[in-house]
């Protein structure tokens, strides 16, 4: 989608600090950290949200956060981790490619999810 900033770091336009990549998926450091490492996993193929995306896309992509999630829990050594995945305005999504923030954890650290 020519006007999506998601695509255009996929097509790698846009610069991102990537902590994984294949054929279909991309996770990026988010611009906006809430936490260290906070991570955006994304599909390459443009889909807005959770209604728009194929089933068989969603599967590649909930593997990739999962793959991601491993990778940062072993970088990073976080105690945890919550996955937030927003649709529409309403719901705080302000890029309107889907993702999945992988938000990781530290013992003791509060975090306010407001959005
Ligand atoms: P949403 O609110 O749509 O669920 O999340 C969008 C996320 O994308 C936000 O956390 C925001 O900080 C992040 N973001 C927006 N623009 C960019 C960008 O150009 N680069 C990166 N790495 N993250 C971005
Ligand atoms: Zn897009």
């Amino acid at each position: 989608m020519t006007d999506c900033i998601f695509c255009k770091i996929a097509s790698g336009e846009i610069p991102a600090k990537k902590v994984y990549e294949d054929e279909n998926l991309l996770a990026y450091y988010d611009i906006a950290p809430k936490s260290k490492g906070h991570t955006l996993v994304i599909p390459k193929k443009h889909a807005a949200n959770l209604l728009e995306i194929a089933p068989d896309d969603l599967s590649i992509l909930i593997a990739g956060v999962k793959k991601v999630a491993g990778i940062l829990k072993d970088e990073l050594h976080c105690d945890g981790f919550n996955i937030l995945q927003n649709n529409g305005e309403a719901a705080g999504q302000s890029v309107h490619h889907i993702h999945f923030h992988i938000i990781p954890r530290y013992a003791g650290e509060k975090l306010d999810f407001s959005l």
